[in-house]
Order: structure tokens, then sequence, then C-alpha cells
């Protein structure tokens, strides 16, 4: 709740200042829409919505669970979009180096690499973060307008507080659960799972959407 409090602090010309000076321009080459690259792409729940409608498959629990309770059940706080076990991982949506719903993409999907977190830097300084891969793809120093940094700074802060208020919610609900049934994080049984995972083992993960919590066995 802290961070989200910082976050509406944070001005939105202030944003769009930082993103005029950085002039980012996407030179298509698709690197952030890989596994390699990026990790993993989080959806948040409105994004789930439509996927759930339009390509289920294309799911799957976010990687790195929050939790995990004394009987070595997982919980995450969302969902992300699948990635392909080509070399790279590609996103279940791209092909020939092109978003296939390019125009329907997601919040993450427009505003990237544009962000607005707190992180800490090498020395442990927490500072504010606006820009993710800096140097490491695109161009920079393209001539931005002042509508278009406003834009993009007004959608990015809208995005931090959507994923923000997910994260909260999903901490609410598990605190909630997690009482009524009596669990615990047990950090030694989050590692030993973990390992079992990474060496073909099924584990069960409860994955946050909507309110409530979503069951899946998973297998690397
Ligand atoms: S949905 Fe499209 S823009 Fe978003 S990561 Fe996948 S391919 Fe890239």
């Amino acid at each position: 709740m802290q961070e989200r409090n910082s976050l509406f602090e944070y001005s939105v010309e202030r944003l769009a200042g930082v993103i005029k000076e950085i002039g980012f321009r996407c030179t298509s080459c698709a690197k952030c829409c890989t596994r390699a690259f990026n990790g993993h792409v989080f959806l948040l729940d409105r994004d789930v919505t439509a996927l759930k409608e339009f390509d289920p498959s294309s799911l799957e629990p976010a990687p790195a669970p929050e939790f995990c309770d004394q009987n070595g059940v997982f919980y995450v706080s969302g969902y992300a979009i699948r990635t392909r076990d080509d070399e790279t991982g590609s996103c279940w949506f791209l092909e020939n180096g092109r978003c296939r719903i390019y125009d329907h993409r997601f919040t993450i999907c427009r505003i990237y690499p544009h962000m607005l977190h707190r992180e800490p830097d090498e020395h442990g300084v927490v500072d504010w973060r606006q820009f993710s891969g800096l140097d490491q793809h695109g161009e920079y120093d393209a001539v931005i307008s002042d509508d278009v940094s406003l834009d993009l700074a007004r959608e990015t802060k809208e995005y931090e507080n959507a994923f923000l208020t997910q994260e909260i919610q999903f901490l609410e609900c598990l605190q909630d659960y997690f009482s009524r049934h009596r669990l615990r994080h047990v950090q030694k049984v989050y590692d030993d799972k973990i390992r079992q995972f990474n060496r073909g083992d099924e584990i069960t993960v409860m994955v946050y959407y909507d309110g409530l919590l979503e069951q899946h066995r998973i297998r690397n």
C-alpha cells in the first residue's frame, strides 16, 4: 500500500518528461516478446478475463510463486502469457517476429519498456525506475510529442496502479484463506518443492484471479 501511495505522488508530468528525454523508438526486433529477454509477461485480471474467452491455452500460472504452504502447495498472484519451447521462449502470440494480436495487445505490451517501479540499485539504494532494458533494444533520442508522452505516462501509471492493486488483493485473499485453512508459508518446503519441480515433478499452484484461487497442476 505504501508502494501504491508513492505511485500516486509521482506526477504524470514528471514521468512524461522522462519518457520524452529517453525518446525510445521500437525497431520491431521482437526481443521483448521472448522469455530470454523478459522472463514473463504478467497479466492483469482484465487481460485474463479476455483470454479465457479468446484463447485459454495461452495462459499459464506466472512463474516464481510468492508463497508455499506446509503441504507443498504454491500460491501466485496471477497468470502470465504462455511461452513457446523454441530457442528464445517466444510469446504464444509471436509469429514470424510479429504480434498476431497487435491491435488487441495487453496494456503491459503497449506501455513497455516504460514502467514506474521503485527498485534498489547495485548499492541497495531504492529509487524510481522508469525504463526497462535501457540500451539493450530499440532506438533512443526519438522526438516524442508532449501529447504522446503524457498519454503514455498516464497509461503507465494506470497499469502500475492496477498491478499493485491486484497484488494487494491477492495478499488480502491469501491472508484470509491461510487463516481459514490453518496454513502458513514454509520457506524450506518452498525450496524443496522447487528443486523437485526443476527435476521434473508435478506441483500444485493456486493462481489468484478475480478474488478467488484457481488450482493448477503443472510440470516444468
Ligand atoms: S502479446 Fe504481442 S506484444 Fe505482447 S508479448 Fe506477446 S507478442 Fe509481444
